[in-house]
């Protein structure tokens, strides 16, 4: 048994029964990363000494006769979530050398369920992006083909899950960073509801649709580390106080007489062939389940990519003032006067993309164009809303591709936004309505992973996470792991061995 490839659930209980040790499954994760990470480049941060440590504390807190929904379940973190003591870069120059003094509520969280932390992974800069090509240090590789990406911005904790370098790993979606990785690397990925979970520690892209959400390699390990993650929290005003339900009991393969939607607009033109036949094809499955289908319309979502990247770079343009070199991390030298030093230093540590948004987000909020570009985007989103609403009293959950195609090419978008942006164009409308969406492996096409997501209403996470269950136990898809053979000499394979 390779215990780097066990499912958070699988090591649970052999951890309980006492069969391995934490400090045991993570050696194995921490030498499962020496072997394959210099190829896959998921990880900024390693944090081997801290992990063990942790581990050996676990194995001693349950030596003691104590338990913990994660107690010594090794985890990965997406590098935009603060870990105290621990680098974190946001993907970016500027905070290069930034070591936060606190934990993010999450870490704080998994903490005290027993977790260990691996290391801070691969992203985006600020999580602004769709293949990890935007981050400061390198590009994570798609453990399906090196060749490509893994998505982003949360690649590198999409990656290292799909390669078994953590057992599940924290990311970030402000418009799909979540999703359309999870759906690249073939493994499932939950945004939850804006304010389900804390994103006090998140370091803030866009404020009103930052979501931190679990990337796991089956949607009982979602459940798991969302129990853990989510609920209120004092340190964030926009967290809900509604109680948490413990998701694993929402775990029945019964999806009889459920109503799924399947929106049109989420076929349209571009959507790659292959992954509208893996779509279809799961749909059909769900109907073999019982469940009831049937079209609908989100008649507003062409607007959604408009809406999203003036809102989305607005928001950024006032979170990111506060990197000026004064408090935090990269500081220009040099410099004539504190303008000078401003200049230098957003000039240096910020990257082009970044910067593109920090340009787009002032321009739509100065005096003159708030009105039609701001507040007009802000009109456009109460109306995105309000086709899910009206869908949700129809139906229970809506499904679709996640991403309109499987991975691409290291290097086929980056000169291209409007083609990297329309990588987001079914994830976008989600948190512009501030609902949940999941993505999970449904298929491949050209031996490479095809996504679906199932999205639901606000506070939705049971019921997405039943349907999603359901698929699940129906389908192979979740047992398929990349081959990670002859990683340098760029060949991949599909892995027909069963995780089981
Ligand atoms: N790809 C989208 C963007 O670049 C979404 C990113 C995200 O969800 N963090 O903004």
């Amino acid at each position: 048994m390779k215990l780097y490839e066990l499912t958070i659930h699988e090591a649970l209980n052999l951890l309980r029964r006492r069969e391995i040790s934490a400090v045991e499954l993570t050696q194995a994760l921490l030498d499962r990363i020496v072997d394959v990470d210099n190829d896959i480049k998921a990880y900024i941060t390693l944090l081997p000494e801290t992990a063990l440590e942790e581990a050996r504390l676990a194995d001693e807190r349950r030596r003691e006769g104590m338990d913990g929904a994660l107690l010594g379940i090794p985890l990965a973190v997406k590098d935009v979530i603060c870990l105290a003591g621990a680098p974190t870069t946001c993907g970016s120059r500027i905070l290069e050398n930034f070591i936060p003094p606190y934990d993010a509520t999450v870490i704080e969280r998994l903490h005290q369920a027993g977790a260990v932390f691996l290391g801070k992974t691969n992203t985006d800069e600020f999580a602004m992006g769709s293949s990890t090509e935007n981050s400061a240090f390198f590009t994570t590789h798609n453990p399906w083909d090196p060749s490509r990406v893994p998505g982003g911005s949360s690649g590198g904790s999409a990656a290292a899950v799909s390669a078994d370098e953590a057992l599940g790993a924290l990311g970030s979606d402000t418009g799909g960073s979540v999703r359309q990785p999870a759906s690249l690397c073939g493994i499932v990925g939950l945004k939850p509801t804006y304010g389900r979970v804390s994103r006090y520690g998140l370091v803030a892209f866009a404020s009103s649709l930052d979501q931190i959400g679990p990337l796991c390699k089956d949607v009982t390990d979602c459940a798991l580390l969302l129990h853990v993650i989510a609920g209120h929290d004092a340190r964030d005003s926009t967290s809900w106080h509604a109680p948490v339900p413990d998701y694993t009991q929402a775990l029945r393969s019964e999806i009889k007489g459920l109503r799924i939607g399947v929106p049109r607009e989420y076929f349209a033109a571009g959507i790659q062939p292959g992954v509208e036949t893996a779509v279809r094809k799961a749909i059909q499955v769900l109907a073999d389940l019982g469940a009831e289908i049937a079209e609908t319309s989100l008649p507003h979502t062409e607007y959604a990519l408009p809406t999203y990247y003036l809102i989305a770079p607005a928001e950024a343009s006032a979170n990111l003032a506060r990197y000026d070199g004064v408090k935090y991390g990269y500081a220009a030298a040099d410099a004539a006067d504190i303008w000078e030093a401003y200049r230098k230093t957003r000039q240096h540590g910020f990257g082009a993309e970044v910067k593109r948004r920090i340009m787009l987000g002032t321009y739509a909020l100065s005096a003159g164009y708030y009105d039609a570009y701001y507040l007009k985007a802000q009109k456009v989103r109460t109306l995105i809303k309000q086709d899910f609403d009206r869908a949700f009293q129809q139906f229970d959950v809506l499904v679709g591709p996640t991403s309109p195609t499987v991975a691409f090419k290291i290097g086929e978008k980056i000169a291209d936004p409007l083609q990297m942006y329309l990588s987001d164009i079914f994830t976008l409308g989600h948190n512009l309505a501030g609902i949940c969406a999941l993505s999970l492996p449904c298929g491949f096409c050209d031996g490479l992973p095809v996504g679906l997501q199932i999205s639901g209403p606000a506070m939705g996470e049971e019921i997405v996470l039943r349907v999603a269950y359901a698929y699940e136990q129906a389908t192979p898809w979740h047992t398929y792991k990349p081959a990670l053979r002859n990683l340098s000499q760029n060949e991949y394979q599909m892995d027909k061995e069963h995780r089981r």
